[in-house]
């Protein structure tokens, strides 16, 4: 349909039109003649002249006039209706003129308002669409709720957060639409909306698909002064604010950065201006903002600013750049640079920033740290010692010129790894994980190494490795190390080591050769008691021999022990011991020469037993020592006393006596191997200064100690062991045989002695031939054997060390033989090691005995029956030694 606005586009056709309608008007005229003749002469054409205006508009209709006045005119003038000339033909042409006159004014004004009212149609039409489409664009819930809370309209963002088609939406309750949490939230503002308020409110709301903060408006909707509904507009502000929040914590950090922080554009000039370049340029920001960035870069480095500004357009970053700036008062201060470029939303570069670091106090530190490395190089090259320096990773990274001289060898050579070539192949792996293992915690070290030197000869070195650390507190950074020649240490610790392994040699050859003679005295000693002294001078004389052979043979004892504690050669027999017992076996060894000093003699010792986890033997010793020592030094008919006790989880054993004192310079020196203070009192034997270095040494093997204390000379002294009690009372007690319980009398057996030294074999036999037995004698191996495999015996003595067979071979042929292993071989030695228990094991004995053998302990053996090999008891046969 033609619209009122849209009449005929071109002006051709538009008069074509007219003439068209004109001619049509002219033509129904004519057509109309038979029936109407000249009456109404324009009855068509002002139906023509009304539908030209209406189509045409203003000018054709005006052309269709003229031309249906000039048609009718044409018509007419035949029948003379309208002829020419004629009055009423003048008036009647006038009449229709003005007719058409209003006819076209009234059909322009109407076609006016139409075309008006068409376009305010059409322009309303375009501006609604329009507007739905800016309310669907924009980032905004957008709804329409009426007073029943249900929805009337909604945008399309309500599909984008509620993923719900919109047409869904209308007529929807706003409870479930935006769900339960979020319409509590809501609730009170719509309410104030609904009675006629405009709210505006933000919060947190929880929306099904999750939370959001949100800010709302709520605009009522009146109609007749009634509020039919509100408009809602529901903003998502959650990342406005981040991104507020990010701001506000941006310039907060640039403000209050020690740094200074500054922008500038790319023709240079500044635009912000932090309060940390205040601080470091002296520039407040109002006076330095748009003034020229090279006014804090000085002259001579205005080029570097250039080459900056070429690499931030091409869009490079600028990262710790050291350089120099410029202060208000012409300081140049040594600085560190980051620029960064800056773009615009379209990713267009237009500035910089810069942060600008203070770095005058490192940059002084870096000289001063220069400086001191400096004068410690000089130090440490006019010093004799060699001085070296490794990185945290343990390898060299210098030597001084003492280090250099002394291998030899240049720095490059020496540096990381290099040096480790100067170290004697034997000591590498060792100088290697010493150094490794204590980087790795970074802990000092000392280390004794040898190092070649320049002529080829290997030096001992003392090298001392001390780690370094980057200032105080600051992290570990290698080490620093110095060594010095030890060489003649080293040699003078390896003679003297030689000396004393010498010594005990010596010492332990010396103690083993006096056994020897030392075993036939005892045993002649023995058999003299078996017959009747044939007088008392005789029988005085015998003692004489026995007391004094005895003495020495603990004092051989002693120092066979001395050297094997001083090469850890004893090993205790640990059980749990009643010190009880320890203590009377100590008081029995030593009742001779208590009775004999005429001392008074105090024991005190609890009823219930002290258990210590010990060696009972060697306990014994060490109190039989003490106690040996307060009768030796106590003059005649003295006290002495022992007592034993609990003092807390601690055995003690005190021995006191009155006798002549220690003087206190000498209280700590007495244990001391060889040292030995005033002389023993009349009658005593002495000593060789040995006894209390064993007694502490044999006391701090069982995790004990032992003191001496005396008011001085004069005034008695008073010695003190301390041991652990045993931890748990197993009951369980050395089983050895007690000194005091007579041996068993044996019945008479068959028995071999075989001996070199003859004195020793002789006397042996007399002792045994004496106590009933019948023995038959050899001095070497071969006729041991031999002997052995003639009589068939029942026991066989065999000394270790004879000719032609050893002890061992002996032992080895006779239990070869027919027979032989119902021999018992008893193996008689000076020899008393572990070791030399092994291999006596080892070749067929069934015991191992040490010379000088007691005869009631020797009985007391012969009458064990036989195949019970003791060879933990034996230990008690020898006179208190191994
Ligand atoms: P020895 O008794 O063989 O000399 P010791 O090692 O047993 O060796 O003793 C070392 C020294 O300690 C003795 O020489 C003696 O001077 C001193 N001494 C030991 N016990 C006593 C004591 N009870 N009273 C005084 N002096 C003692």
């Amino acid at each position: 349909m033609r619209s009122y606005d849209q009449p005929l586009q071109s002006t051709v056709l538009r008069y074509g039109a007219a003439i068209a309608i004109a001619l049509l008007a002219v033509v129904l005229r004519g057509a109309l003649v038979p029936w109407l003749g000249p009456q109404i002469p324009f009855i068509t054409m002002f139906a023509a002249v009304a539908l030209s205006v209406w189509l045409a508009g203003t000018g054709p209709a005006i052309l269709t006039t003229l031309l249906t006045a000039i048609g009718a005119q044409w018509l007419f003038l035949d029948i003379g209706t309208l002829s020419s000339g004629t009055r009423s033909a003048l008036v009647a042409q006038a009449s229709y003129l003005f007719a058409c006159g209003l006819i076209v004014l009234f059909g322009a004004a109407v076609r006016r308002r139409g075309a008006r009212a068409a376009r305010a149609e059409r322009e309303g039409r375009y501006s609604e669409q329009q507007l739905q489409s800016v309310i669907d664009a924009l980032p905004l819930l957008i709804s329409y709720v009426g007073s029943d809370r249900r929805y009337r309209f909604n945008n399309r963002t309500y599909e984008v957060w509620f993923g719900r088609r919109r047409d869904e939406l209308r007529g929807q309750h706003m409870r479930d639409v935006i769900g339960q949490a979020a319409y509590d939230t809501a609730l009170p503002y719509v309410e104030r909306a609904l009675q006629g308020e405009t709210v505006r409110f933000e919060s947190d709301v929880t929306f099904p698909s999750g939370p959001r903060h949100v800010g709302v408006t709520c605009v009522p909707h009146r109609v007749d002064e009634q509020v039919a509904g509100f408009f809602a507009l529901i903003e998502d502000i959650g990342e406005r604010r981040r991104a507020e929040h990010a701001r506000a914590h941006l310039a907060a950090i640039v403000e209050s950065s020690d740094d200074a922080i500054l922008s500038k554009t790319l023709d240079g000039r500044i635009v912000s201006w932090n309060a940390g370049a205040e601080q470091l340029f002296g520039w407040r920001a109002e006076e330095i903002v748009g003034q020229p960035i090279l006014t804090i870069i000085p002259p001579k480095l205005h080029a570097e600013e250039n080459d900056i500004i070429a690499r931030l357009s091409r869009g490079e970053r600028l990262s710790h750049r050291e350089t120099e700036r410029l202060t208000r008062d012409g300081r140049r201060v040594p600085v560190s640079l980051t620029v960064s470029p800056i773009r615009d939303a379209s990713g267009r570069i237009t500035g910089a920033s810069t942060i600008v670091r203070d770095i005058s106090e490192r940059k002084a530190a870096e000289q001063a740290l220069r400086d001191s490395e400096a004068r410690f190089r000089n130090l440490a090259d006019s010093v004799p010692m060699l001085i070296w320096r490794a990185d945290r990773h343990n390898a060299a990274t210098w030597f001084n010129r003492a280090w250099l001289e002394f291998t030899g060898r240049a720095m490059p050579q020496e540096l990381g790894a290099g040096w480790i070539d100067d170290v004697h192949p034997e000591d590498r792996v060792r100088t290697l994980a010493t150094c490794g293992e204590h980087t790795a915690r970074h802990e000092p070290f000392d280390l004794e190494l040898r190092l070649r030197r320049h002529d080829g000869e290997y030096r001992w070195l003392f090298d001392r490795g001390v780690p370094t650390f980057d200032g105080p507190g600051g992290s570990f950074s290698g080490y620093l190390g110095s060594c010095v020649d030890i060489t003649e240490r080293k040699l003078a610790e390896q003679q003297r080591a030689e000396a004393d392994r010498r010594k005990d040699e010596f010492i332990a050859t010396l103690a083993h050769e006096l056994r020897n003679p030392l075993a036939p005295i005892l045993s002649a000693v023995q058999s003299m008691h078996l017959q009747q002294a044939p007088s008392s001078d005789l029988q005085n004389a015998r003692d004489i021999i026995e007391r004094q052979a005895r003495h020495m043979s603990r004092l051989v004892d002693d120092l066979i022990d001395l050297s094997r504690t001083s090469r850890g050669g004893i090993v205790l027999k640990r059980n749990v011991v009643d010190l009880a017992e320890a203590v009377d076996l100590a008081v029995e060894a030593n009742r001779p020469q208590l009775e004999r000093a005429g001392h008074r003699f105090e024991l005190q010792r609890p009823a219930e037993p002290v258990r210590v986890d010990g060696d009972l033997t060697r306990l014994a010793q060490v109190i039989g020592n003490l106690l040996g020592n307060a009768i030796k030094y106590t003059p005649r008919g003295g006290h002495v006393g022992l007592r034993l006790q609990r003092d807390g989880d601690q055995a003690v054993i005190s021995v006191t006596d009155d006798g002549i004192g220690i003087p206190a310079r000498q209280l700590d020196r007495i244990f001391t191997m060889f040292t030995q203070g005033e002389a023993p009192c009349e009658g005593m034997p002495g000593g060789l200064g040995i006894g209390l270095t064993l007694a502490r040494q044999l006391t701090e093997m069982h995790g004990g100690r032992i003191d001496a204390f005396s008011d001085g000379p004069g005034r008695g002294s008073r010695f003190v062991v301390r041991l652990p009690l045993a931890r748990v009372d197993t009951g369980q007690t050395d089983q050895g045989p007690r000194k005091d319980e007579p041996p068993a009398a044996s019945a008479p057996l068959s028995i071999v002695i075989a001996d070199d030294n003859r004195d020793a074999a002789a006397s042996l036999a007399i002792m045994l031939e004496l106590g009933g037995h019948r023995v038959a004698v050899a001095h070497d191996g071969a006729a041991a054997v031999e002997t052995v495999a003639r009589l068939r015996p029942d026991v066989a003595l065999l000394d270790i060390g004879m000719p032609q067979l050893d002890g061992y071979q002996a032992a080895r042929r006779i239990r070869s033989l027919p027979g032989g292993e119902r021999v018992r071989l008893i193996a008689l030695t000076g020899w008393g090691q572990d070791a030399d228990r092994r291999r006596s094991a080892e070749a067929g004995f069934d015991h191992h005995c040490i010379k000088p053998i007691e005869f009631e302990e020797l009985q007391r053996l012969l009458a064990e029956p036989a195949g019970t090999a003791a060879a933990d008891g034996d230990e008690h046969l020898g006179n208190g030694g191994t």
